[in-house]
């Protein structure tokens, strides 16, 4: 908190920060050649999370103050992993439930998992880092629900152990800068490299031996009646990887179970689990639970899920890419028909294999190149061409067929199965 209260000082940006405010809408006034964005400021101090749909009626009525104002550029920085999935439509008994329910990113601090038996659902990098926290508490139990097993890997340790690095290493990168960066590029080069050779569709052989040394660090944490469960059946790389030992050394807790079957429905205070095959005879087993975890994700496909875009001749940008047959951004950041707009993380940028800083930075680097004419006022506005869109998208999809992502389904494919998270 005090580093980023350091950079906004140093940038003089804190006065610029309206917090406790959610954009509702942008409109492109046409005749005017600017946006129109509809601020909402919220009556509570709990921010995105409470956003108006999801507002109760109690909140309702602290009725929220709605803002107009109008801006010549907007960038939206809206974040894709921002939105949690919903609860899933087909499990039934989400009101008859007596326990609580909480997602991952909106946690409830009130919660006390003392004594509690507790499910997990999902079994990515969010729960194998909640489940060893549950444990070290005084749960009852903490039973995982695994759709896929993800790929294992091992967490990278810092040198001279977490402690030490904490104490020392601001420190001693602060008087040799030398060596942060140092790091910070044997990193970039080390993920730049298993990019070339693990994650492009032809790089069998060296995803292989990655394969059979995730394996091999999987068997060796894990609680052997686990094995098999937690064995991928798709491609290495192909969904985020988890980096992890501690998640797997809790499945030897005597408290901890993993459960691979579909979640039916929920009881007054159970959760119904049933077994995945189809011709199987439906064979049900009722599992206690006073707290449910979703660790299920977000809506990661839904660009600008939180806000209404408006473009030329009040064109909805969804409806935009609907018709396209999807998200489509030139490089992921604007869009023909909404000119001034651009996004940052917008369709096609995300990275699975090194920090998602590396391509923020890149894009808004990119943005700030593009709109610096508008800013000295040589131009008024700028727009990519259809062609150039279409194009753009035709070279990242043709790209996207020679890397590992078409081999499994992942939080990258939207509805239609389109990989609209990854730059190629
Ligand atoms: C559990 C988890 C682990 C992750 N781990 C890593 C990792 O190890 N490495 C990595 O590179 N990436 C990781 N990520 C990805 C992470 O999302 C990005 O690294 C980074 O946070 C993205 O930054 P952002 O600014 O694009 O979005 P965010 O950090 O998500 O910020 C978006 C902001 O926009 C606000 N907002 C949204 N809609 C509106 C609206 N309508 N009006 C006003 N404000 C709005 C939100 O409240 C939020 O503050 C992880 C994500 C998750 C969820």
């Amino acid at each position: 908190v005090e580093y980023l209260y350091n950079v906004a000082q140093k940038y003089h940006v804190i006065d610029k920060i309206q917090l406790n405010t959610n954009v509702e809408e942008i409109r492109y006034i046409e005749e005017d050649q600017e946006w129109e964005v509809t601020l909402c400021h919220l009556p509570n101090t709990q921010g995105y999370r409470r956003h108006i749909n999801d507002m109760n009626d109690r909140d309702k009525k602290l009725t929220p103050v709605l803002e107009l104002v109008r801006a010549k550029l907007v960038i939206s920085c809206v974040g894709i992993l921002c939105r949690p999935n919903l609860w899933p439509e087909d499990v039934s008994g989400r009101e008859t439930f007596r326990g609580e329910i909480v997602h991952s990113s909106q946690w409830d601090h009130q919660i006390d998992p003392r004594e509690k038996d507790i499910v997990v659902i999902g079994s990515g990098c969010s729960a194998a880092q909640i489940i060893p926290s549950l444990l070290k508490q005084d749960v009852k139990s903490v039973t995982q629900i695994m759709r896929t097993p993800p790929w294992i890997n091992p967490r990278v340790d810092e040198p001279f152990g977490e402690k030490l690095y904490a104490r020392f290493a601001p420190l001693v990168f602060r008087y040799f800068p030398v060596l942060g960066f140092c790091m910070r590029h044997l990193f970039r080069l080390y993920t730049e490299l298993e990019w070339i050779f693990v994650f492009q569709e032809k790089s069998s052989f060296v995803r292989q031996i990655a394969e059979n040394e995730a394996l091999k660090h999987m068997r060796l944490k894990a609680n052997p009646r686990y094995h098999q469960a937690l064995t991928p059946t798709y491609s290495y790389g192909c969904k985020r990887r988890v980096f992890d030992s501690v998640w797997l050394e809790s499945t030897h807790d005597s408290r901890f179970s993993l459960q691979t079957h579909l979640v039916e429905r929920l009881e007054a205070r159970s959760l119904v689990i049933r077994s995945s095959g189809e011709d199987v005879v439906c064979e049900c087993r009722e599992l206690p639970a006073d707290i449910i975890i979703l660790a299920n994700g977000f809506q990661s496909t839904e660009f600008l899920h939180s806000l209404q875009v408006y473009g030329r001749q009040g064109l909805l940008l969804q409806n935009h890419w609907d018709q396209r047959g999807g998200p489509q951004a030139y490089m992921g950041a604007a869009v023909d028909g909404f000119p001034n707009f651009f996004l940052v993380v917008g369709p096609n940028t995300f990275v699975g294999h090194t920090s998602a800083i590396l391509s923020i930075e890149s894009t808004v680097q990119y943005i700030i190149r593009i709109i610096t004419p508008i800013l000295q006022g040589k131009v008024t506005t700028v727009e990519p061409t259809t062609e150039a869109i279409i194009n753009w998208t035709e070279r990242i999809q043709k790209a996207m067929e020679k890397t590992v992502f078409g081999s499994c389904n992942s939080w990258y494919q939207d509805k239609r199965g389109h990989n609209t998270i990854i730059y190629p």
